[in-house]
């Protein structure tokens, strides 16, 4: 690259930032040498209307020694303790082929945060950036989007949701008959009266039901036997001993002959459903509310995983939706 990166980015935000924007003297920003924080300055967001978003530059160069990540871990903390926005814009030899930096940012920083926001540039695309990995458009992009409030972060937290089960046609492999399986729950990003339609997503992937705590795992249990009243292929669900993961698993069981359903004998199937929102008008897929306890682990599997497709959105920051009918506006297309 010609153009030094911290110039680079230095370039983006004066293009966009106004004169008369409101931000901190560049004396007075914290960090020092590599780990100085570059702009500060004002943005509206869901969590303020005047956050200060603080900009970290981390060049795909930069060498990372003990020292530079506890200066990095210490300004995010700094910030996130003033309840204000980090922005660490860091440079990618791909959106998908993370250096050292990136892989710091990644585990070490709790990045997918509504105090956080992480574009990366890619260095084999003319720098352009992005924030999922997916779509991407000029770094002054979204820096303007950010400072004109037109980015939100939405995704589930921890804590009573509002999530969905999801129930798919099936048959069983051992008896042949015909049944409707539990896979999982689902956080959908609106909540609506019907869910047999296109107009809403979930986030991100399904949370199997392997990885359901007891209290939800009984909650489910109870759900699924009042929906059984009126509808007997529904699978009972329970607690079984899976040879494949070699530890008792809540699961699927068949309403026929008791074999269990395990989420890698149904995974394919579930897979031929995705690629249409026909398959939920068709009652391939169907959904029913409930309301759950989530905790962090859930959280953090749920938004490290992603299933590509008409039914999913990520989770995270994205460009504040104007209709609630088109959802996920993605940016231009990696
Ligand atoms: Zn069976």
């Amino acid at each position: 690259m010609t153009v030094d990166f911290y110039a680079f980015v230095d370039d983006a935000v004066r293009h966009v930032l106004p004169p008369d924007c409101l931000r901190a003297v560049p004396d007075n920003l914290p960090g020092k040498h590599h780990c100085k924080i570059s702009h500060a300055f004002h943005v509206t967001t869901s969590v303020s209307r005047y956050q200060l978003a603080y900009v970290l530059v981390l060049p795909y160069s930069l060498f990372l020694t003990k020292e530079i990540k506890d200066q990095i871990i210490a300004l995010r903390d700094a910030v996130f303790a003033q309840n204000d926005l980090l922005v660490v814009i860091s440079e990618e030899k791909g959106a998908w082929e993370l250096g050292d930096v990136g892989e710091f940012v990644w585990r070490l920083l709790p990045i997918d945060s509504p105090n956080s926001l992480w574009i990366v540039c890619k260095r084999d695309r003319q720098r352009k950036a992005t924030i999922d990995r997916r779509g991407f458009c000029d770094l002054y992009d979204f820096i303007r989007l950010l400072y004109e409030g037109a980015m939100e972060f939405s995704a589930p937290t921890v804590g009573i949701n509002n999530v969905c089960m999801e129930i798919m046609l099936d048959i069983c492999p051992k008896c042949q008959q015909l049944m409707k399986t539990f896979t999982g729950i689902v956080f959908p990003d609106r909540q609506l009266d019907r869910w047999d339609n296109g107009d809403w997503h979930y986030y991100n992937t399904i949370i199997t039901p392997a990885f359901m705590k007891p209290a939800n795992a009984w909650a489910i249990w109870k759900y699924i036997h009042r929906l059984r009243k009126r509808d007997r292929c529904i699978t009972p669900v329970g607690y079984r001993y899976s040879k494949n993961l070699e530890q008792i698993v809540f699961t699927a069981i068949c309403p026929h002959c008791k074999a269990h359903r395990v989420e890698h004998k149904w995974y394919n199937i579930r897979e031929s459903h995705m690629g249409t929102h026909n398959s939920r008008m068709l009652g391939l897929l169907e959904y029913h509310s409930i309301s759950l306890n989530v905790n962090l682990e859930i959280i953090k599997f749920l938004t490290h995983g992603y299933e590509p497709g008409p039914h999913t959105c990520p989770s995270g920051w994205r460009r504040r939706l104007v209709t609630s009918i088109n959802g996920y506006s993605p940016f231009l297309k990696g």
